[in-house]
This record gives C-alpha cells, sequence and structure tokens, in this order.
C-alpha cells in the first residue's frame, strides 16, 4: 500500500472517531460479511444521514444535507438522526470545510439534530484546523499500519459488520 492509494475522505474520519480498526479494514478495502454489511449500511445510512429525506446538495464531490446563505456567509449543514455520533460528524463537517476553504471557500457549519432539538455550529477556525489537520496525520498512520489496531468492544460494534472477524 503506497501513500497515492489513500485518499482521506468523510467516511474515512467518520470511522476514524467511532472506531481506529475500522476505519484501518475500510481504507483497505476488506469486505466485510455480506449478511451483516447489509445491516452496518443501513445503520450508518441511518445514523449519519438521518436517511437524507431532504433534497441532497452536493459541491463537487461532497453530499450535504443544507446549503444555504445566511447574512452573506455560506452554510453548510448536516441533519442526524441522534447527537452519538457528534465528535464523528463535526469532523466530518470541519473536512468538507476545508475542502471548501481550499478551493477558496468561506464556509461555515452547522449539525441538526432535530429528534433532541438542538441545533451546533461547527466553525473552521485555526484550533479546529489544527485539530483536523493531526487528525488526517493519524489516520494515515493507523491506515498504513500492517495489521489494524486491536479490537475493543464499543457500542458500535454491536451491528457492525466486523463484528465476526473481530471477536468471533
Ligand atoms: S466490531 Fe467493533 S472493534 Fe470491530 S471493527 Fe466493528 S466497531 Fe470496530
Amino acid at each position: 500500500m503506497s501513500a497515492e492509494d489513500v485518499k482521506i475522505n468523510g467516511t474515512l474520519i467518520w470511522y476514524y472517531c467511532v472506531c481506529k480498526r475500522e476505519a484501518w479494514l475500510i481504507a483497505r478495502s476488506i469486505v466485510a460479511d455480506q449478511e451483516n454489511e447489509f445491516i452496518e449500511i443501513g445503520r450508518f445510512i441511518n445514523e449519519s444521514s438521518y436517511q437524507r429525506e431532504k433534497k441532497e446538495m452536493q459541491i463537487g464531490n461532497i453530499k450535504l444535507d443544507i446549503l444555504k446563505m445566511d447574512n452573506g456567509q455560506i452554510v453548510i449543514g448536516e441533519v442526524k438522526k441522534s447527537s452519538k455520533f457528534k465528535l464523528a460528524a463535526r469532523m466530518q463537517l470541519l473536512f468538507y470545510l476545508s475542502i471548501l476553504k481550499e478551493n477558496g471557500i468561506s464556509a461555515r457549519g452547522e449539525l441538526y439534530f432535530p429528534e433532541e432539538k438542538k441545533r451546533e455550529e461547527v466553525l473552521l477556525n485555526e484550533e479546529a484546523l489544527t485539530e483536523l489537520e493531526q487528525m488526517k496525520q493519524d489516520i494515515l498512520k493507523i491506515i498504513y499500519l500492517e495489521q489494524p489496531p486491536a479490537a475493543r468492544k464499543i457500542p458500535f460494534c454491536k451491528n457492525c459488520a466486523y463484528a465476526e472477524f473481530c471477536f468471533a
């Protein structure tokens, strides 16, 4: 596996925040048990995208739930079913904001958790940018490990496609 093989994307960031071992497996395109895979894909879409009931918007490769103007500023947003994976959602949105910034587009982010009646602003300030860069470096470090990080039981394992692989 060479450096050119890996392109960090929003999905990888999301998995890294939830389970580093899963990020390694996904980056290596290691396919999990087909039967379970559907369970996980379904759950992932449900958790991360709130079923994308609204019209999805796209800027380049970035798919977004919300793209709007607010007081002359571009706002991108994601709607999540719950705040359970808030860190993952926040880092994913920061990543999208950084891509926009690289393309000369200044924007701010908003995460929506309608079932919890919560909204959270996500700003790509210096601190967040440093946090994101460190995370990207760490993701690459993990991905290039010869072996995946050890399996560690977390609530997310319950329906994970790799559960059998990790704990059989
Ligand atoms: S089963 Fe658990 S430890 Fe294994 S990849 Fe899935 S979430 Fe990670």
